[in-house]
């Protein structure tokens, strides 16, 4: 069975073709133009979108080397998203099956990281039930139980920012460019991760808050570089490693507390927070020290790309998990709904 796979819930548009759980193309195209705004412009996103979605679900079809006429269905990101952005990928993936005649599956994109694990070549085996996922992206940070499949249950969730936004808004205070999540990793390599010790927030049971970080690094930036104006240039390195540092005590504060909760040992993590290479170091730290067990899919699985659409599409596709040409996209779409 071939699955032409398509993502376009916020500012990258990706086509993948699947063969069965096998990933034969996984094409991305980033859209550039956000960076010197330093966030995503939602209407730019959308028609970006528009601009990008036939030749890259052309270069998809070309790399898996599959006529369009051979696919059997085609998956879609439904929700949760920016409107603009999901339209288009929706309303693509609609007339193609349409055109085609062949079954549409629509995707959570937030159980599409969760089940990107199961991906045929990934580097790891694939975890196995229960186990906790735990999503941490750009606009999510969520622990879920995952029963099954299609059973998964929020644990706990961010009441503010989501910790790719803790992220790329420190990044901005120090004045790097956006998505700065990757800078602070790349930096914070070479720094001292006790040199600033930031609050962590109190936050009763498995939810997050990193709203309150936030402003106690720019509170932290103010008065320091009242006192040397080059503050922030001269200890990039100690800010970047302090800020991760602070960012995942407080992912493995709660990924803790989850585990005594559930008895669950098994962490499958996923999201491009994921891409993280602290966030790597602590789990495996933890696999040492707490014996649990943990999975983190390929980096091009963690970012937003259209395979994981595409091996929910699949998993769908076995169970006869269809939908009509009367779906519509749903920006705010909750897993396991
Ligand atoms: P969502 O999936 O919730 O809709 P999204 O699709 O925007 O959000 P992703 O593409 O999954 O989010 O992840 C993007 C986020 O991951 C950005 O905030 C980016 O800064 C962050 N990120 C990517 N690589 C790293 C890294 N190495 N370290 C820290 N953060 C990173
Ligand atoms: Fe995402």
């Amino acid at each position: 069975k071939y699955i032409l796979a398509i993502e376009s819930s916020c500012d990258d548009t990706s086509a993948a073709v699947l063969s069965n759980a096998k990933v034969l193309s996984n094409v991305v195209a980033t859209q550039e133009i956000h960076k010197q705004y330093g966030g995503v412009v939602p209407e730019l996103a959308s028609r970006a979108h528009q601009q990008n979605i036939v030749p890259v679900v052309h270069q998809a079809l070309a790399k898996a080397n599959i006529d369009k006429k051979q696919l059997s269905a085609i998956a879609f990101t439904r929700g949760p998203g920016l409107m603009g952005s999901l339209l288009v990928g929706t309303s693509f993936a609609k007339s193609l099956a349409l055109g085609l005649d062949i079954p549409l599956i629509e995707v959570n994109h937030m159980e599409a990281h969760i089940l990107a694990h199961f991906i045929e070549d990934a580097d790891q085996t694939a975890p196995k039930f229960p186990f906790l996922g735990m999503t941490i992206s750009g606009g999510h940070t969520q622990i879920v139980k995952v029963t099954d499949y299609f059973t998964m249950e929020v644990l706990g969730e961010t009441l503010d920012d989501a910790v790719g936004e803790a992220f790329d808004k420190s990044a901005k205070l120090m004045g790097l460019p956006y998505p700065g999540g990757p800078l602070i990793d790349k930096y914070a390599k070479l720094g001292n991760p006790k040199a600033f010790p930031f609050p962590k927030p109190k936050v009763d049971g498995l939810n997050f808050s990193f709203s309150g970080l936030k402003t106690s690094i720019l509170y932290f930036l103010q008065r320091e570089t009242q006192k040397n104006p080059n503050f922030v240039e001269e200890h990039m390195n100690d800010i970047c490693a302090s800020v991760q540092y602070t960012i995942l005590e407080i992912l493995m504060d709660k990924l803790q507390l989850a585990v005594d909760q559930t008895g669950i040992k098994q962490i499958a993590i996923g999201g491009g927070v994921a891409a993280n290479s602290g966030i790597r170091s602590r789990l495996r730290e933890a696999e040492e020290k707490l014996g649990w067990q943990t999975f983190i899919p390929k980096f091009e699985y963690c970012t937003d790309n259209a395979a994981m659409i595409g091996i929910v599409g699949y998993l769908k596709f076995t169970k006869g998990k269809f939908t009509d040409q009367s779906i519509a996209a749903k920006a705010r779409y909750a897993i396991g709904s």
